[in-house]
């Protein structure tokens, strides 16, 4: 299993990586906020340690951009803040669970499998439409129950489509959804991903409602 390590202190990062790796999990470092979203955004990871305190933007900024991409990814806070005003603020972020330092390192290894464990159990709501069912637990997408592979960009049209199923969907809520509000996108780049997902998911699953945007599913 595959984790994702976010912690800019190198000695305490090293530490636990090494006991990590002896426990048998891989683990990807990251030791700054751009760099840990960047592998958020490029891997799936079966669990996330994320530190608060970065370089280069906050861990708690980190988590709510994988919320808000509906990646339910488990995350664990490591943090030297015991503040009960920013435990609570982490797991309201969508922290799973909250670790403050100094830890034993058995405790954060019996927390990670906790985590894991209800994560592998949780029943993540499956969308579907029509003949496309779209996990967004695994970020897998089927058609007739066959996989469909599909680029970063093309699941998250995917996603902000069947999440809003029956309504349009305007170019700029797919962009937003796609990009996070990156500005300095062409715009006609949605109209790209959402041609590829015809190609590959059949032409009459998305339609296009002329000068308003996008709609999956029938109009309610
Ligand atoms: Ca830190």
């Amino acid at each position: 299993m595959q984790l994702l390590l976010v912690e800019d202190d190198e000695m305490l990062s090293r530490a636990l990586r090494t006991g990590l790796e002896r426990d048998g999990y891989g683990v990807d470092v990251a030791a700054d906020a751009p760099a840990a979203r960047l592998a958020l955004t490029d891997h799936g990871y079966a669990a996330v340690l994320l530190d608060l305190g970065l370089p280069g933007g906050s861990g708690l900024q980190v988590l709510r951009g994988v919320r808000d991409r509906y990646d339910t990814t488990p995350v664990l806070i490591l943090t030297a803040r015991d503040k009960l005003s920013d435990r609570i603020a982490g797991l309201d972020a969508g922290a799973d669970d909250y670790l403050v330092k100094p830890f034993q390192p058995d405790e954060l290894g019996a927390r990670l499998r906790a985590v894991l464990r209800r994560a592998q159990g949780r029943v993540a709501p499956v969308l579907a439409v029509k003949a496309v069912r779209l996990d967004p637990a695994r970020r897998s997408v089927t058609l007739r129950d066959e996989p469909v592979p599909l680029s970063v960009h093309e699941y998250r049209t995917l996603l902000a489509l069947m999440e809003r199923s029956g309504r349009v969907v305007t170019r700029h809520q797919l962009e937003e959804a796609v990009y996070g509000g990156d500005s300095t996108i062409e715009s006609n780049t949605v109209a790209v991903y959402v041609h590829q997902l015809r190609r590959k998911l059949g032409d009459d699953l998305i339609v296009t409602v002329h000068g308003h945007g996008y709609r999956m599913g029938d109009a309610r």
